[in-house]
Order: C-alpha cells, then sequence, then structure tokens
C-alpha cells in the first residue's frame, strides 16, 4: 500500500479539470462526475490580476487532487470566441 488519503487524478483528468479552471468554466470531477471541486486559492473575480503561485483542485467526493500552475491567457483565444465543448453537435 502506499500513502493513504492521497489520489491522484489520471493525466487526462488531471488535464480537462485544469483547462475548465482556466477557461473560468464550472468544475465537475472528471473522475467521478461531481460538481465538488474545491479549489485553493478560490477563483478570483474575473477583473481580478493574472494570478501566481500553485492552484490546487481537489475533489472532495472522491479524494482526488490536481494541481497546476497558471500561466498568461493564450492571446490566440479571444474569450469572446465561440466554445465548442467536444460531443456537442
Ligand atoms: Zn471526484
Amino acid at each position: 500500500m502506499g500513502r493513504r488519503g492521497i489520489k491522484e487524478f489520471r493525466a487526462p483528468e488531471a488535464l480537462a479539470l485544469v483547462a475548465a479552471d482556466r477557461d473560468r468554466k464550472p468544475l465537475v470531477c472528471p473522475s467521478c462526475g461531481t460538481a465538488t471541486i474545491s479549489r485553493t486559492p478560490r477563483r478570483p473575480p474575473p477583473d481580478a490580476p493574472l494570478e501566481l503561485g500553485r492552484i490546487a483542485l481537489l475533489c472532495s467526493k472522491c479524494g482526488r487532487s490536481a494541481a497546476y500552475l497558471p500561466r498568461a491567457p493564450d492571446p490566440s483565444r479571444s474569450p469572446e470566441s465561440p466554445y465548442h465543448p467536444p460531443g456537442a453537435s
């Protein structure tokens, strides 16, 4: 047995969750499918300056966690551009 209590998302799950947070979309656990993700620090208001430092995302239901370091927004992606989520037609 490894360390108990700490589970991490699989890489694709963590990437999906991080992408959702970067896009300021609702955070839904990619592993258990519930909206029980707690974000540390809390998501700032839209007019807040760019965050620096580690952002941790933890699902309080299944206990999986992910963390990432924010980067400057990609200038090629405009907030006004329509977003088509995978699977939507
Ligand atoms: Zn979960």
